[in-house]
């Protein structure tokens, strides 16, 4: 205990007008001490004798200390010190916790403030006490955090959700009951979950879903699919991500939200849809510029030919034969039709040889910048099996061209696997290294109609296609830029489970 002065004056109330004053301190519920400039209590009401577990005026006398835990009073002299140098009304702790020192030596968290008081020209303090409820205060905090959570749930508009891996049930909000098209008190179940997701997304969703509880990986689910449940309900864009939690190696929870990304999907496909208006009005020019440029070449040769032809007929026809002039004109002929020749190899090797900048480049890298960027272009909705090899040497390639070649098969498995409507469509990716041939292998196969027996001998050929609004350079532009690399592009004519393309290129060193 502290000390205690004899303040038997302050007690009886003299210096603080006499009993009303003490009256009115002690009405206050709020617990109240006075302190003098030596730190001593002069005054303290009922309820902070309640407080610090003290009866009747047993607290007046005693130095304030005696109510400040062992481990900080003589910080707490040094402050009261500081403190009466200049008073100020303030809270004390400096937004710390404090604690009080109670009759049974407990320590009681506290607010305290403090506030300089002057009575008969003597200064003292007067000091307010309140117990804090942590467990309050934790339970505030935490509302305001959820308040917080919904309120920038409300601005996403997302949507909660919360899988029991072991139930195969789901605790969903509101609003992913309504994205889902779900009544308040259904129950939600994983099965109920796929089942309305659009069959064309079914798989990728799903493989998000085992990506997420697979104990080896990071937990994460992430997927974009359309959700429409029943007849008459309009298809929805969905954007997933969810966190899984693990216990015992084993996937728990899955804890998430959803939102809706239709509008962001709609911008995205009529952007798409100008951007392969736009390409197909380049790949016209182009085939147009061709045709011109060929046109160009051949037509002089074409005309002289017609000509000697001419020529030789007449000399056929004449009485005699005239076999000399017949001679001249096909021998004019034969010298046009190399000099075409030439012609159309001059411009061949124009056309090709114009600047290749290479760079050693790593080919996964470029696999995975090809995906991005047909994913990007709008061939997203398949299911990726990526077979990449590591430390595989570096490739001397032009890096936006070998990216055009994969984007251009990538794009057409996707069309492929589009017209044929298969619902768990699969692109596989393989890089590898050929053995013993310092070259690079890379196969791009799906699980489309593959490609008939009738068609398969001239897919490569310029304008060659079967769809309704293809141009048919696709295959023929590619083929011709892995040439341009060094390398070769042939696809495989026994696969049977779809199509399978593949592509070389060689090593850097
Ligand atoms: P386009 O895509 O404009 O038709 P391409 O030269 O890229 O031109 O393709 C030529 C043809 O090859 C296509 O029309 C199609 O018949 C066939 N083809 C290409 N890739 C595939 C594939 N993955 N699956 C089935 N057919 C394919």
């Amino acid at each position: 205990m502290g000390n205690k002065k004899t303040i038997t004056a302050h007690v009886s109330n003299e210096p603080f007008g006499g009993g009303n004053f003490r009256k009115l301190f002690d009405a206050v519920v709020d617990a109240m001490l006075l302190v003098d400039e030596s730190g001593y209590i002069v005054l303290a009401n009922s309820a902070a004798q309640y407080l610090c577990g003290y009866a009747n005026d047993a607290l007046c006398g005693m130095e304030i200390e005696t109510l400040v835990p062992h481990r900080f009073r003589e910080h707490h002299r040094r402050y009261r010190a500081m403190y009466y140098a200049h008073p100020r009304k303030r809270p004390m702790g400096n937004g710390r916790d404090l604690m009080l020192l109670n009759r049974s030596g407990e320590e009681i968290d506290a607010d305290i403030s403090l506030s300089p008081i002057t009575i008969k020209e003597q200064l003292y303090t007067l000091v307010m006490l309140s117990a804090v409820d942590r467990c309050y205060q934790v339970e505030n905090a935490l509302r305001e955090s959820e308040e917080r959570l919904w309120l920038i749930k409300q601005a996403a508009g997302a949507g909660l959700f919360d899988i029991d891996c072991i139930s195969e049930r789901i605790y969903c909000d509101e609003r992913m009951r309504e994205l889902w098209w779900n009544k308040a008190d259904e129950i939600i179940t994983l099965e109920k979950f796929f089942a309305a997701v659009h069959p064309n997304d079914r798989a990728r969703c799903r493989a998000a879903f085992d990506n997420a509880v697979n104990p080896v990986k990071e937990g994460i689910c992430r997927a974009e699919f359309r959700v429409a449940q029943a007849a008459g309900h309009t298809e929805r864009w969905i954007a997933m991500l969810g966190q899984a939690q693990f216990e015992g190696g084993a996937a728990k929870r899955i804890v998430g939200i959803v939102r809706d990304i239709t509008e962001r999907k709609i911008l995205e496909q009529s952007l798409q849809q100008q951007r392969n208006e736009t390409e197909t009005l380049f790949n016209q020019q182009v085939a147009v510029i061709t045709a011109s440029a060929i046109a160009h070449e051949l037509n002089s040769p074409l005309t002289a030919i017609s000509a000697y032809g001419e020529v030789a007929q007449r000399a056929l026809s004449s009485t005699p034969i005239d076999c000399d002039q017949a001679k001249e004109a096909f021998q004019g002929c034969v010298e046009q039709v190399q000099h075409a020749g030439s012609k159309l190899k001059e411009l061949l090797s124009f056309l090709q040889n114009s600047e290749v900048e290479t760079e050693a480049l790593n080919l996964n890298h470029v696999v995975e910048d090809a995906l991005t960027q047909a994913r990007g272009d709008g061939y997203a909705e398949f299911h990726l099996a990526l077979e990449l090899e590591s430390d595989l040497p570096a490739v001397m390639a032009n890096k936006i061209q070998i990216q055009r070649v994969l984007v251009n098969l990538i794009r057409n498995s996707v069309e492929a696997l589009r017209a044929a409507e298969i619902s768990a469509s699969e692109i596989t990716i393989a890089v590898k290294t050929v053995a013993n041939e310092s070259m690079s292998l890379v196969t791009i196969k799906d699980n489309g109609p593959g490609i008939g027996r009738d068609t398969i001998s001239r897919i490569f050929e310029p304008f060659f296609t079967t769809k309704p609004t293809g141009f048919g350079v696709g295959l023929s532009i590619s083929r011709a830029l892995i040439e341009a690399n060094g390398g070769q592009l042939w696809v495989d004519p026994d696969y049977r489970q779809g199509a399978q393309f593949h592509f070389t290129l060689p090593f850097a060193s």
